[in-house]
């Protein structure tokens, strides 16, 4: 198939030709004025995957007419680009399908996303989810109809008349394109939107798409601008991808951590204590504790001392920071300190004031803590170090408040307080790459515990063409190699990501991937060359000079709400034992085992077992329906033989039983799975064995 026949119209010597160079590397000729769609079906066969072309290594149309020597090939609907041209284009399919049940309502922005994409209309009032159906059903029709999607070069006055009736279309050109200058439409059918592209070649290509939700949004994100009614939807290459897509996110609504948080009780949040703020119920906070517990061990382990911070400290310490008053904007207003209240009130200061005066952070007071590192700082500098106090490592579970937008918030993803599982490390240039290094082994560990073996590291390094960077080269490119060969020391994947690296030095990212496939995005090891200069660090040398440590942040996890969002969602709900809230329920199948199932519960209890009873009225079948939705590790349940022998009749999860177990046995078993963190409870063999 590899392209051997080129279409050579006529043939003849007039006939110009062009060189093109294919994904293999051979070198064919066409003649001029092929289409990049011609050729990707010369390389792939008719029955190609393809959505659209990369010539030159630049997307194009498949209608891109090629007159020069080019390089080729084709761009696969399963590969990342492909996805997104075909996401980009189901938008304006949406925008067609809506357009032509509302004619009024006016398209404005309709972008791909991570998972799909969406469009924002404006005009659409009253529209919800039941009106999906209707607009859904008009996306396949238009499909079917197999409309080319055209590419039309347009003037200025051109796309003016085009749009004259939609101002957000006009809004969009007036701020992107200089005056004078056109642009491109696509139409398809009789239906147009302005857009660069590239697109899919035909509408038929859009057949495996679904409409999932509606929510509104604003004219380019600002809530004093119109509100618009916002249609979200996924498009797949395939009809079987397209139902791999919907039963995985069918899974993820039953995996939802807000949803499952209520359900087990392991979380709350009150509109009275305010959006954002979490309150962990007894049942989470027995995850939280056992997590935190278990990250301590190895703290310790690694040499870290624990401490404890305040919440709050004073404006000035984050002015030397930097954190203050500049991004105010993600933080708290500041409290602002009593004494300038009442002489503000007295020399009779307005609101307005008051608040500019903030702005320009002309105020003394406190601020709730955005972030550990001033108080961890102070720690340090509380006493004179020598390069024998070095690594000095000062880990603590602290808490600190963002201001998130409201609409941004959510679950314990996006939150106004969390707790950093934080730690700050400071050493001298030498230690740095052992010091990441140990960091990065502390994950592993504890990723392991849990069963995430499947995630990645991305290591943020300088962008070359900045000089936005503080330190110097010499010390970037140590620290940067440092980072480097620790993320490679893994045996796990990893990428380099140049111009990630916040200014003030290189960081490593950690991505978690879920049973289900889905990437979260935790914690980072970052170095920092910039707070010791800032707060002027010192220690003295082995050579009897003071010098300045680097300081390295680290939060592995993020936050323990972030942490333990993920983490309900990855076991959906069911808990390793060692984590379960409740480990042992125990239930009496009469009144004549309470006695017993009274002293089962106590033993397991004086061990350490989180161990509940049920000895009430109900029969067993309820019991059972009752406790299981809380999702213990294992049930036990008491009959006479149990009561008579000593023995346990265990239930597992998912309803399997194994009677006669000595209770003994049961508790011995028990603990030691406790104790070497199963990731599953696995007391009740499985099915098949
Ligand atoms: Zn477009
Ligand atoms: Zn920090």
């Amino acid at each position: 198939m590899k392209g051997k026949s080129a279409p050579e119209g006529g043939g003849g010597k007039s006939m110009s030709m062009i060189s093109v160079t294919l994904p293999d590397g051979s070198v064919n000729e066409y003649a001029s004025g092929v289409t990049a769609g011609e050729i990707v079906i010369d390389i792939e066969g008719r029955k190609h995957d393809c959505v659209a072309a990369l010539v030159n290594g630049q997307q194009k149309d498949f209608s891109a007419v090629l007159e020069s020597d080019c390089a080729v090939e084709g761009i696969s609907g399963f590969s990342d680009d492909g996805i997104y041209i075909l996401r980009h284009s189901a938008a304006h399919l949406l925008a067609q399908a809506i357009n032509s049940i509302y004619p009024d309502a006016k398209p404005t922005i309709g972008p791909p996303v991570d998972r799909g994409f969406y469009y924002d209309f404006a005009n659409l009032d009253n529209f919800g989810e039941s009106e999906l159906k209707a607009v859904q059903k008009k996306m396949h029709e238009l499909a079917r109809k197999n409309l080319t999607l055209e590419r039309v070069v347009c003037t200025e006055s051109e796309l003016k008349n085009l749009f004259s009736n939609n101002p957000y279309k006009i809004e969009i050109m007036n701020d992107k394109l200089e005056a004078g200058e056109g642009s491109t439409i696509y139409r398809q059918g009789d239906w147009y939107d302005l857009c660069l592209g590239p697109h899919v070649h035909s509408t038929a290509k859009l057949m495996h798409v679904r409409l999932t939700s509606v929510s509104s949004a604003f004219w380019r994100g600002d809530q004093s601008k119109e509100r618009l009614t916002r249609i979200y939807g996924i498009i797949e290459p395939t009809k079987d991808a397209l139902k791999a897509t919907l039963s995985a996110i069918e899974e993820a609504k039953k995996r939802d951590h807000r949803k499952l948080g209520k359900d087990l009780q392991l979380f709350h949040v009150d509109e009275d204590v305010g959006q954002g703020l979490i309150l962990w119920t007894p049942r989470g906070a027995i995850i939280r504790t056992c997590l935190q517990d278990f990250i301590s061990e190895h703290l310790t382990r690694q040499g870290y001392h624990q401490v404890y911070t305040p919440h709050i400290g004073k404006l000035d310490l984050y002015r030397t920071s930097g954190h203050f008053p500049y991004y105010q904007d993600s933080q708290y207003p500041p409290l602002v300190e009593k004494e300038m209240m009442s002489r503000l009130a007295s020399e009779g200061c307005s609101c307005g004031e008051l608040s500019n005066m903030m702005a320009a952070g002309d105020i003394e007071g406190y601020m709730l803590k955005p972030m550990n590192c001033p108080h961890h700082i102070k720690i340090y500098s509380s006493q004179a170090r020598s390069y024998r106090d070095l690594p000095l490592r000062l880990a603590e579970f602290g808490t600190v408040y963002r201001w998130e937008q409201s609409g941004e918030i959510s679950g314990l993803t996006r939150v106004r307080g969390f707790t950093q599982d934080d730690a700050h490390l400071f050493v001298t240039e030498d230690q740095i790459a052992d010091e990441v290094l140990g960091c990065i082994e502390l994950v592993q560990v504890i990723f392991e515990a849990l069963g995430m073996d499947d995630y990645r590291v991305r290591v943020g390094l300088r962008d070359p063409d900045s000089s936005k960077y503080v330190g110097s080269s010499q010390k970037w490119d140590l620290a940067e190699d440092a980072c480097r060969a620790a993320a490679s020391s893994l045996g796990v994947k990893w990428s380099e990501e140049p111009g990630e690296a916040a200014f003030y030095g290189p960081k490593i990212d950690f991505v978690v991937k879920d049973v289900i496939g889905r990437e979260w995005q935790l914690g980072t090891v970052q170095v920092d060359y910039n707070l010791p200069e800032r707060f002027e660090l010192q220690y003295k040398g082995s050579d009897g000079e003071m010098h300045r440590p680097v300081m390295i942040h680290r939060a592995p996890f993020g936050s323990m709400e972030r942490f333990c969002g993920v983490l309900i969602e990855h076991f959906a709900g069911r808990f390793p034992t060692w984590l379960a809230p409740t480990q042992v329920h125990v239930l009496t199948i009469s009144e004549k085992q309470v006695d017993y199932g009274r002293e089962i519960t106590a033993k397991l209890k004086s061990k350490g077992v989180r161990a509940d009873l049920d000895d009430g009225d109900h029969t067993i079948g309820k019991k059972i329906r009752m406790h299981r939705k809380f999702q213990p590790a294992y049930m036990l349940i008491l009959g006479d033989d149990e009561v008579n022998n000593d023995t346990v009749s265990i239930r597992a999860r998912n309803g399997e039983q194994k009677a006669g177990v000595a209770f003994v046995d049961f508790v011995e078993e028990l603990l030691e799975e406790i104790k070497s963190k199963k990731a599953t409870p696995s007391l009740v063999p499985a099915k098949e064995e």
